[in-house]
Protein backbone atom coordinates (compact mmCIF):
# COMPACT_ATOMS: atom_id res chain seq x y z
CA UNK A 1 0.00 0.00 0.00
CA UNK A 2 2.90 2.60 1.41
CA UNK A 3 4.59 1.51 -2.03
CA UNK A 4 1.98 2.03 -4.22
CA UNK A 5 1.30 5.29 -2.66
CA UNK A 6 5.11 6.56 -3.03
CA UNK A 7 4.82 5.23 -6.44
CA UNK A 8 2.10 7.87 -7.34
CA UNK A 9 3.10 10.87 -4.91
CA UNK A 10 6.51 10.44 -7.10
CA UNK A 11 4.65 10.64 -10.84
CA UNK A 12 2.45 13.45 -9.26
CA UNK A 13 5.13 14.86 -7.94
CA UNK A 14 7.05 14.83 -11.46
CA UNK A 15 3.55 16.37 -12.87
CA UNK A 16 3.25 19.11 -10.88
CA UNK A 17 7.48 19.72 -11.15
CA UNK A 18 6.51 20.24 -15.02
CA UNK A 19 3.54 22.54 -14.53
CA UNK A 20 6.16 24.44 -12.38
CA UNK A 21 8.74 25.47 -15.27
CA UNK A 22 5.75 25.72 -17.62
CA UNK A 23 4.52 28.69 -15.90
CA UNK A 24 7.86 30.02 -15.15
CA UNK A 25 8.18 29.91 -19.02
CA UNK A 26 5.50 31.38 -19.88
CA UNK A 27 6.12 34.47 -17.14
CA UNK A 28 9.37 34.75 -18.86
CA UNK A 29 7.90 35.16 -22.13
CA UNK A 30 5.58 37.85 -21.00
CA UNK A 31 8.33 39.82 -19.73
CA UNK A 32 9.93 40.07 -22.69
CA UNK A 33 6.86 40.60 -24.43
CA UNK A 34 6.14 43.72 -22.53
CA UNK A 35 9.79 45.37 -21.36
CA UNK A 36 11.44 44.14 -25.53
CA UNK A 37 9.88 41.90 -27.59
CA UNK A 38 10.38 43.47 -31.42
CA UNK A 39 6.48 44.02 -33.37
CA UNK A 40 7.41 41.73 -35.98
CA UNK A 41 8.11 38.75 -33.19
CA UNK A 42 4.46 39.19 -32.14
CA UNK A 43 2.75 36.39 -34.53
CA UNK A 44 5.98 33.75 -33.78
CA UNK A 45 5.81 34.45 -30.28
CA UNK A 46 1.42 34.16 -30.10
CA UNK A 47 2.07 30.78 -31.50
CA UNK A 48 5.46 29.96 -29.35
CA UNK A 49 2.80 30.71 -26.15
CA UNK A 50 -0.12 28.88 -27.60
CA UNK A 51 2.11 25.88 -27.71
CA UNK A 52 3.25 26.00 -24.05
CA UNK A 53 -0.34 26.75 -22.72
CA UNK A 54 -1.08 23.15 -24.36
CA UNK A 55 1.79 21.84 -23.06
CA UNK A 56 0.18 22.35 -19.54
CA UNK A 57 -2.98 21.17 -20.57
CA UNK A 58 -1.37 18.13 -21.32
CA UNK A 59 0.70 17.70 -18.38
CA UNK A 60 -2.25 18.66 -16.04
CA UNK A 61 -4.97 17.12 -17.70
CA UNK A 62 -3.74 13.53 -18.25
CA UNK A 63 -6.49 10.35 -17.69
CA UNK A 64 -3.33 9.09 -15.34
CA UNK A 65 -2.39 12.04 -13.69
CA UNK A 66 -6.46 12.24 -12.90
CA UNK A 67 -6.71 8.86 -11.37
CA UNK A 68 -4.05 9.41 -9.26
CA UNK A 69 -5.28 12.54 -7.90
CA UNK A 70 -8.63 11.21 -6.88
CA UNK A 71 -6.95 8.24 -5.09
CA UNK A 72 -4.91 10.20 -3.51
CA UNK A 73 -7.47 13.00 -2.15
CA UNK A 74 -8.36 11.24 0.91
CA UNK A 75 -5.15 9.55 1.80
CA UNK A 76 -4.28 10.84 5.47
CA UNK A 77 -0.41 9.86 5.18
CA UNK A 78 1.09 12.14 3.05
CA UNK A 79 2.59 15.68 3.92
CA UNK A 80 0.85 19.19 3.31
CA UNK A 81 3.44 19.74 0.63
CA UNK A 82 1.95 16.61 -1.54
CA UNK A 83 -1.66 17.56 -0.24
CA UNK A 84 -0.95 21.00 -2.04
CA UNK A 85 -0.24 19.19 -5.40
CA UNK A 86 -2.80 17.29 -5.11
CA UNK A 87 -5.19 19.71 -4.76
CA UNK A 88 -4.04 22.19 -7.63
CA UNK A 89 -3.40 19.38 -9.53
CA UNK A 90 -7.03 18.41 -9.32
CA UNK A 91 -8.59 22.12 -9.59
CA UNK A 92 -6.39 22.47 -12.84
CA UNK A 93 -7.90 19.65 -14.27
CA UNK A 94 -11.55 20.56 -13.22
CA UNK A 95 -11.04 23.80 -14.93
CA UNK A 96 -9.70 22.98 -17.91
CA UNK A 97 -11.66 19.64 -18.42
CA UNK A 98 -15.66 20.47 -17.39
CA UNK A 99 -15.35 23.39 -20.59
CA UNK A 100 -15.11 21.94 -23.63
CA UNK A 101 -11.83 23.16 -25.12
CA UNK A 102 -13.63 24.66 -28.53
CA UNK A 103 -15.59 27.02 -25.74
CA UNK A 104 -12.70 28.00 -24.50
CA UNK A 105 -10.71 29.26 -28.07
CA UNK A 106 -13.87 30.69 -28.87
CA UNK A 107 -13.54 32.95 -25.75
CA UNK A 108 -9.88 33.53 -26.33
CA UNK A 109 -11.10 34.67 -29.80
CA UNK A 110 -13.96 36.83 -28.64
CA UNK A 111 -11.67 38.59 -26.60
CA UNK A 112 -8.95 39.05 -28.63
CA UNK A 113 -11.13 41.03 -30.90
CA UNK A 114 -12.69 42.87 -27.85
CA UNK A 115 -9.35 44.05 -27.01
CA UNK A 116 -8.93 45.87 -30.41
CA UNK A 117 -12.74 47.40 -30.44
CA UNK A 118 -11.99 48.48 -26.50
CA UNK A 119 -8.50 49.89 -27.56
CA UNK A 120 -10.89 51.87 -30.52
CA UNK A 121 -13.69 52.85 -28.23
CA UNK A 122 -11.85 54.08 -25.40
CA UNK A 123 -9.78 56.43 -27.55
CA UNK A 124 -13.62 57.44 -28.59
CA UNK A 125 -14.88 57.28 -25.73
CA UNK A 126 -18.01 55.77 -27.27
CA UNK A 127 -19.23 52.65 -25.26
CA UNK A 128 -21.63 51.72 -28.21
CA UNK A 129 -18.23 50.33 -30.34
CA UNK A 130 -17.26 48.26 -27.53
CA UNK A 131 -21.23 47.29 -26.52
CA UNK A 132 -21.65 44.12 -29.03
CA UNK A 133 -18.26 42.40 -28.35
CA UNK A 134 -18.78 42.98 -24.66
CA UNK A 135 -22.23 41.21 -24.69
CA UNK A 136 -20.39 37.92 -26.64
CA UNK A 137 -17.73 38.00 -24.01
CA UNK A 138 -20.76 37.69 -21.43
CA UNK A 139 -22.71 35.67 -22.90
CA UNK A 140 -19.50 32.87 -23.31
CA UNK A 141 -18.76 33.66 -19.71
CA UNK A 142 -22.41 33.02 -18.78
CA UNK A 143 -21.90 29.31 -21.05
CA UNK A 144 -18.64 28.59 -19.23
CA UNK A 145 -19.70 28.98 -15.50
CA UNK A 146 -22.41 26.82 -16.41
CA UNK A 147 -19.65 24.14 -17.29
CA UNK A 148 -17.78 24.63 -14.56
CA UNK A 149 -21.31 24.14 -12.11
CA UNK A 150 -22.18 26.62 -9.27
CA UNK A 151 -24.36 27.59 -6.40
CA UNK A 152 -26.27 30.30 -5.48
CA UNK A 153 -25.12 32.93 -8.19
CA UNK A 154 -23.48 32.46 -10.89
CA UNK A 155 -20.80 34.45 -10.69
CA UNK A 156 -19.59 31.99 -7.80
CA UNK A 157 -18.87 29.49 -10.67
CA UNK A 158 -16.39 32.39 -11.77
CA UNK A 159 -15.33 33.17 -7.84
CA UNK A 160 -14.18 29.18 -7.98
CA UNK A 161 -10.98 29.91 -10.86
CA UNK A 162 -9.34 32.15 -8.29
CA UNK A 163 -10.48 30.64 -5.03
CA UNK A 164 -12.48 27.32 -4.35
CA UNK A 165 -13.39 28.34 -0.89
CA UNK A 166 -14.64 32.07 -1.60
CA UNK A 167 -18.29 32.65 -2.94
CA UNK A 168 -20.71 35.69 -3.28
CA UNK A 169 -22.52 35.53 0.05
CA UNK A 170 -18.97 36.01 2.02
CA UNK A 171 -18.06 38.68 -0.23
CA UNK A 172 -20.89 40.57 0.43
CA UNK A 173 -21.00 40.24 4.18
CA UNK A 174 -17.80 41.47 4.20
CA UNK A 175 -18.22 44.31 1.47
CA UNK A 176 -21.20 45.31 2.97
CA UNK A 177 -19.71 46.50 7.06
CA UNK A 178 -16.17 47.81 4.61
CA UNK A 179 -19.13 50.13 2.60
CA UNK A 180 -20.46 51.90 5.68
CA UNK A 181 -17.58 52.19 7.35
CA UNK A 182 -16.05 54.08 4.51
CA UNK A 183 -19.03 55.88 3.78
CA UNK A 184 -19.26 56.90 7.27
CA UNK A 185 -15.16 57.84 7.45
CA UNK A 186 -15.67 60.04 3.71
CA UNK A 187 -18.49 61.94 5.18
CA UNK A 188 -15.77 62.96 8.40
CA UNK A 189 -13.03 63.85 5.35
CA UNK A 190 -15.33 65.61 3.48
CA UNK A 191 -16.50 68.42 6.29
CA UNK A 192 -12.99 68.92 7.51
CA UNK A 193 -10.76 71.93 7.06
CA UNK A 194 -7.48 70.47 6.71
CA UNK A 195 -5.43 71.52 3.31
CA UNK A 196 -3.28 69.06 1.57
CA UNK A 197 -1.00 70.54 -1.71
CA UNK A 198 -0.04 67.42 -3.37
CA UNK A 199 1.36 69.53 -6.76
CA UNK A 200 4.82 68.01 -5.64
CA UNK A 201 4.02 64.32 -5.76
CA UNK A 202 1.97 64.94 -8.79
CA UNK A 203 4.96 66.15 -10.16
CA UNK A 204 7.05 64.65 -13.17
CA UNK A 205 11.03 64.31 -12.17
CA UNK A 206 14.10 63.27 -14.20
CA UNK A 207 13.62 59.37 -14.74
CA UNK A 208 17.43 58.95 -13.23
CA UNK A 209 16.39 60.35 -10.33
CA UNK A 210 12.52 58.89 -9.57
CA UNK A 211 14.89 55.20 -10.73
CA UNK A 212 17.52 55.87 -8.05
CA UNK A 213 14.84 56.80 -5.81
CA UNK A 214 12.78 53.93 -6.02
CA UNK A 215 15.52 51.52 -6.26
CA UNK A 216 16.64 52.70 -2.85
CA UNK A 217 13.68 52.31 -1.23
CA UNK A 218 12.70 48.60 -2.49
CA UNK A 219 15.86 47.41 -1.92
CA UNK A 220 16.52 48.57 1.61
CA UNK A 221 12.78 47.67 2.19
CA UNK A 222 13.74 43.77 1.28
CA UNK A 223 13.53 43.07 -2.16
CA UNK A 224 16.96 41.05 -2.85
CA UNK A 225 18.34 42.76 -6.27
CA UNK A 226 20.56 39.34 -6.16
CA UNK A 227 17.08 37.30 -6.97
CA UNK A 228 15.47 40.21 -9.32
CA UNK A 229 16.08 43.10 -11.82
CA UNK A 230 14.02 46.14 -13.02
CA UNK A 231 12.24 46.99 -16.05
CA UNK A 232 10.15 49.96 -17.52
CA UNK A 233 6.25 49.88 -18.55
CA UNK A 234 3.65 52.49 -18.79
CA UNK A 235 1.63 50.00 -16.53
CA UNK A 236 3.95 48.19 -13.69
CA UNK A 237 3.81 44.32 -13.51
CA UNK A 238 6.07 41.32 -11.90
CA UNK A 239 7.22 38.33 -13.46
CA UNK A 240 7.43 35.57 -11.31
CA UNK A 241 10.45 34.00 -13.84
CA UNK A 242 11.98 31.69 -10.99
CA UNK A 243 12.03 31.23 -7.38
CA UNK A 244 15.54 33.49 -7.08
CA UNK A 245 14.31 35.76 -10.24
CA UNK A 246 11.54 37.88 -9.39
CA UNK A 247 11.57 40.70 -11.63
CA UNK A 248 9.39 44.12 -12.26
CA UNK A 249 8.90 46.83 -14.20
CA UNK A 250 9.01 50.26 -13.16
CA UNK A 251 7.22 53.73 -14.70
CA UNK A 252 8.39 56.93 -14.39
CA UNK A 253 5.18 59.06 -14.89
CA UNK A 254 5.72 61.36 -12.03
CA UNK A 255 6.75 61.02 -8.09
CA UNK A 256 3.55 59.26 -6.32
CA UNK A 257 2.83 56.72 -9.87
CA UNK A 258 6.93 56.18 -9.76
CA UNK A 259 7.42 55.12 -6.06
CA UNK A 260 4.50 53.46 -4.80
CA UNK A 261 3.95 51.62 -8.19
CA UNK A 262 7.19 50.43 -7.15
CA UNK A 263 7.00 49.33 -3.62
CA UNK A 264 3.29 47.98 -4.66
CA UNK A 265 5.60 45.47 -7.18
CA UNK A 266 8.09 44.84 -4.31
CA UNK A 267 5.42 43.78 -2.32
CA UNK A 268 4.59 40.85 -5.19
CA UNK A 269 8.16 40.29 -5.32
CA UNK A 270 9.08 40.22 -1.81
CA UNK A 271 6.43 37.41 -1.04
CA UNK A 272 7.90 34.97 -4.25
CA UNK A 273 11.45 35.37 -3.12
CA UNK A 274 11.09 34.30 0.18
CA UNK A 275 8.83 30.98 0.14
CA UNK A 276 9.88 28.21 1.38
CA UNK A 277 13.46 26.36 -0.08
CA UNK A 278 11.53 22.98 0.29
CA UNK A 279 9.22 24.19 -2.41
CA UNK A 280 11.71 25.38 -4.93
CA UNK A 281 11.50 22.91 -7.91
CA UNK A 282 7.69 22.40 -7.34
CA UNK A 283 4.89 24.14 -8.59
CA UNK A 284 3.62 25.56 -5.41
CA UNK A 285 6.70 28.27 -5.42
CA UNK A 286 5.92 32.48 -5.70
CA UNK A 287 2.75 32.74 -3.29
CA UNK A 288 -1.07 32.45 -3.78
CA UNK A 289 -1.97 34.40 -6.76
CA UNK A 290 -5.52 36.76 -6.61
CA UNK A 291 -5.92 38.11 -3.39
CA UNK A 292 -2.99 37.06 -1.11
CA UNK A 293 -0.59 38.55 -4.07
CA UNK A 294 -2.44 41.25 -3.93
CA UNK A 295 -2.84 42.13 -0.43
CA UNK A 296 1.26 42.09 -0.11
CA UNK A 297 1.27 44.34 -3.01
CA UNK A 298 -1.04 46.84 -1.65
CA UNK A 299 0.49 46.29 1.77
CA UNK A 300 3.81 47.57 0.53
CA UNK A 301 2.19 50.43 -1.46
CA UNK A 302 0.12 51.84 1.46
CA UNK A 303 -0.38 50.35 5.12
CA UNK A 304 3.65 50.20 5.24
CA UNK A 305 4.52 52.53 2.05
CA UNK A 306 1.79 55.64 3.38
CA UNK A 307 2.98 55.08 7.05
CA UNK A 308 4.34 57.80 8.68
CA UNK A 309 7.28 56.00 10.35
CA UNK A 310 8.20 54.77 6.63
CA UNK A 311 9.06 57.69 5.39
CA UNK A 312 10.10 59.57 8.74
CA UNK A 313 13.17 57.52 7.76
CA UNK A 314 13.28 57.69 3.97
CA UNK A 315 11.94 61.06 3.43
CA UNK A 316 15.15 62.56 3.70
CA UNK A 317 16.00 60.57 0.90
CA UNK A 318 13.59 62.14 -0.80
CA UNK A 319 14.70 65.41 -0.62
CA UNK A 320 18.48 64.59 -1.18
CA UNK A 321 17.98 63.05 -4.17
CA UNK A 322 14.80 65.54 -5.60
CA UNK A 323 15.41 69.44 -5.01
CA UNK A 324 12.00 71.00 -5.26
CA UNK A 325 11.18 68.38 -1.97
CA UNK A 326 13.79 70.75 0.10
CA UNK A 327 11.22 73.24 0.55
CA UNK A 328 8.25 70.64 1.63
CA UNK A 329 7.77 70.14 5.27
CA UNK A 330 7.75 66.04 6.31
CA UNK A 331 3.80 66.91 7.41
CA UNK A 332 2.86 68.72 4.16
CA UNK A 333 4.25 65.42 3.04
CA UNK A 334 2.94 62.74 4.84
CA UNK A 335 -0.48 64.33 4.03
CA UNK A 336 0.04 64.80 0.50
CA UNK A 337 0.19 61.38 -0.55
CA UNK A 338 -2.82 60.57 2.20
CA UNK A 339 -5.17 62.71 1.05
CA UNK A 340 -8.41 61.45 0.02
CA UNK A 341 -10.41 62.26 -2.62
CA UNK A 342 -13.36 60.26 -4.47
CA UNK A 343 -12.29 59.96 -8.39
CA UNK A 344 -13.16 57.82 -11.47
CA UNK A 345 -10.13 56.34 -11.65
CA UNK A 346 -9.30 53.01 -9.70
CA UNK A 347 -6.06 52.74 -10.46
CA UNK A 348 -5.57 56.76 -9.74
CA UNK A 349 -7.38 56.22 -6.41
CA UNK A 350 -6.55 56.80 -3.28
CA UNK A 351 -6.03 53.99 -0.41
CA UNK A 352 -9.79 54.37 1.25
CA UNK A 353 -11.82 55.04 -2.48
CA UNK A 354 -9.84 52.26 -4.15
CA UNK A 355 -12.21 49.86 -2.34
CA UNK A 356 -15.17 51.19 -3.57
CA UNK A 357 -14.24 51.11 -7.18
CA UNK A 358 -13.66 47.25 -6.49
CA UNK A 359 -17.09 46.66 -4.77
CA UNK A 360 -19.06 48.76 -7.73
CA UNK A 361 -17.28 46.13 -10.11
CA UNK A 362 -18.23 43.39 -8.21
CA UNK A 363 -21.62 44.10 -7.77
CA UNK A 364 -22.37 44.96 -11.17
CA UNK A 365 -20.57 42.00 -12.57
CA UNK A 366 -22.68 39.78 -9.84
CA UNK A 367 -25.82 41.19 -11.56
CA UNK A 368 -25.15 40.86 -14.94
CA UNK A 369 -24.34 37.46 -14.44
CA UNK A 370 -27.37 36.71 -12.06
CA UNK A 371 -29.04 38.33 -15.50
CA UNK A 372 -30.47 41.19 -13.02
CA UNK A 373 -29.48 43.48 -15.63
CA UNK A 374 -28.80 43.92 -19.49
CA UNK A 375 -25.50 45.25 -21.05
CA UNK A 376 -27.33 48.10 -22.50
CA UNK A 377 -27.99 49.28 -18.88
CA UNK A 378 -24.53 49.01 -17.93
CA UNK A 379 -23.61 52.60 -18.66
CA UNK A 380 -25.99 53.58 -16.52
CA UNK A 381 -25.74 51.62 -13.64
CA UNK A 382 -22.56 52.20 -13.47
CA UNK A 383 -23.07 56.12 -13.26
CA UNK A 384 -25.43 55.48 -10.80
CA UNK A 385 -23.08 53.78 -8.29
CA UNK A 386 -20.40 56.12 -8.40
CA UNK A 387 -22.90 58.84 -7.67
CA UNK A 388 -24.43 56.76 -4.65
CA UNK A 389 -20.75 55.65 -3.42
CA UNK A 390 -18.59 58.64 -4.04
CA UNK A 391 -20.75 61.29 -4.84
CA UNK A 392 -19.56 61.87 -8.14
CA UNK A 393 -20.69 60.93 -12.01
CA UNK A 394 -18.53 60.28 -15.07
CA UNK A 395 -18.82 62.87 -17.81
CA UNK A 396 -17.66 60.15 -20.16
CA UNK A 397 -17.33 56.58 -20.72
CA UNK A 398 -13.59 56.71 -20.75
CA UNK A 399 -13.55 57.79 -16.57
CA UNK A 400 -16.43 55.36 -16.40
CA UNK A 401 -17.13 52.26 -17.85
CA UNK A 402 -14.56 52.06 -20.07
CA UNK A 403 -11.79 53.19 -17.98
CA UNK A 404 -9.48 49.84 -17.94
CA UNK A 405 -9.53 46.44 -20.00
CA UNK A 406 -10.41 43.41 -17.90
CA UNK A 407 -14.04 43.17 -19.20
CA UNK A 408 -12.15 42.90 -22.49
CA UNK A 409 -9.69 40.12 -21.25
CA UNK A 410 -12.29 38.66 -20.33
CA UNK A 411 -11.84 38.95 -16.46
CA UNK A 412 -15.17 38.25 -14.45
CA UNK A 413 -15.40 36.89 -11.21
CA UNK A 414 -11.70 38.87 -10.52
CA UNK A 415 -12.55 42.25 -9.46
CA UNK A 416 -13.34 41.65 -5.49
CA UNK A 417 -9.76 40.68 -5.42
CA UNK A 418 -8.49 44.17 -5.10
CA UNK A 419 -10.81 44.91 -1.97
CA UNK A 420 -10.26 41.65 -0.29
CA UNK A 421 -6.32 41.80 -0.82
CA UNK A 422 -6.67 44.89 1.22
CA UNK A 423 -9.38 43.24 4.08
CA UNK A 424 -6.26 40.78 4.20
CA UNK A 425 -3.52 43.00 4.78
CA UNK A 426 -5.26 44.75 7.47
CA UNK A 427 -5.53 41.87 8.98
CA UNK A 428 -2.39 40.64 8.92
CA UNK A 429 -0.96 44.23 9.77
CA UNK A 430 -3.33 44.12 13.28
CA UNK A 431 -1.60 40.96 14.07
CA UNK A 432 2.07 41.80 13.05
CA UNK A 433 1.54 44.77 15.65
CA UNK A 434 0.22 42.16 18.41
CA UNK A 435 3.45 39.76 17.93
CA UNK A 436 6.06 42.91 17.45
CA UNK A 437 4.69 45.89 18.96
CA UNK A 438 7.79 47.94 17.94
CA UNK A 439 7.82 46.87 14.18
CA UNK A 440 7.35 50.51 13.30
CA UNK A 441 9.88 51.73 15.62
CA UNK A 442 12.90 49.65 13.83
CA UNK A 443 11.05 50.82 10.21
CA UNK A 444 11.36 54.43 11.60
CA UNK A 445 15.36 53.47 12.09
CA UNK A 446 15.58 51.65 8.47
CA UNK A 447 15.26 48.27 10.08
CA UNK A 448 13.10 46.05 8.18
CA UNK A 449 14.21 42.77 9.18
CA UNK A 450 11.80 41.91 12.14
CA UNK A 451 9.12 42.86 9.82
CA UNK A 452 10.24 40.69 6.34
CA UNK A 453 10.59 38.31 8.93
CA UNK A 454 7.27 38.34 10.55
CA UNK A 455 5.78 37.81 7.05
CA UNK A 456 7.64 35.20 5.60
CA UNK A 457 7.49 33.01 8.93
CA UNK A 458 3.59 34.04 8.86
CA UNK A 459 2.65 34.07 5.04
CA UNK A 460 5.85 33.85 2.74
CA UNK A 461 7.18 30.74 3.96
CA UNK A 462 4.06 28.87 2.97
CA UNK A 463 3.36 29.56 -0.99
CA UNK A 464 0.48 27.85 -2.17
CA UNK A 465 0.68 24.98 0.58
CA UNK A 466 -2.23 26.54 2.18
CA UNK A 467 -5.48 28.13 0.61
CA UNK A 468 -6.44 31.37 1.82
CA UNK A 469 -9.19 30.80 4.08
CA UNK A 470 -6.62 28.37 5.71
CA UNK A 471 -3.78 30.72 5.96
CA UNK A 472 -5.61 33.48 7.68
CA UNK A 473 -6.26 31.14 10.06
CA UNK A 474 -3.18 29.99 10.56
CA UNK A 475 -1.06 33.22 10.92
CA UNK A 476 -4.00 35.51 12.44
CA UNK A 477 -5.56 33.09 14.14
CA UNK A 478 -9.27 34.28 13.11
CA UNK A 479 -11.43 34.10 10.46
CA UNK A 480 -11.50 36.97 7.78
CA UNK A 481 -12.91 39.95 9.02
CA UNK A 482 -13.01 43.53 7.77
CA UNK A 483 -12.95 45.24 10.91
CA UNK A 484 -9.11 45.42 11.16
CA UNK A 485 -8.87 47.40 8.01
CA UNK A 486 -11.37 49.69 8.71
CA UNK A 487 -9.70 50.22 12.56
CA UNK A 488 -6.15 50.96 10.82
CA UNK A 489 -8.26 53.42 8.51
CA UNK A 490 -9.67 55.41 11.24
CA UNK A 491 -6.82 55.39 12.93
CA UNK A 492 -4.97 56.61 10.25
CA UNK A 493 -7.41 59.25 8.82
CA UNK A 494 -8.85 60.82 12.53
CA UNK A 495 -5.47 62.02 12.46
CA UNK A 496 -4.31 63.63 9.50
CA UNK A 497 -8.13 65.09 8.85
CA UNK A 498 -8.61 65.80 12.79
CA UNK A 499 -12.09 64.32 13.84
ZN1 LIG B 1 -0.73 43.97 -7.75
Amino acid sequence: MLEDIDSKLSKIRKADETSGYLTSLHHLLMWDLWTCLPPEGIDYRERLAGFIAGEQYKNCCSKEIDEIVNSLEDVDVIDDIDKAIVRELKRNRELNVRVPYEKKMKLDEACTKAQVAWKEAYEKSDFEIFRPFLEQIVNLNKEVADYIGYEGSRLNALIYRLEPGLNVRMIEKLFTSLKVGISDLLDKIEKSQVCIDTTLIKKNYDKQHLYRLSKYIVEKVGYSIEAGGYGESLHPFTSFIGPRDVRFTINYNNFESSVFSALHEAGHAIYSQNCDDRLKYTGLWGGIMGFIHESQGRFFENILGRNKEFWLYFYPYVQKELEEFKSMEFDEFYKAINLVEPSFIRTDADELTYNIHAIIRFEIEKDLFDDKIKIDDLPEIWNTKYKEYLGIEPTSYREGILQDMHWAMGLFGYFQSYALGNIYGGQFFHRMKEDKPNILQYAQNGDFEILISWLTENIYKYSKIYTPSELIIKSTGEELTSKYLLEYFNQKYSEIYCF
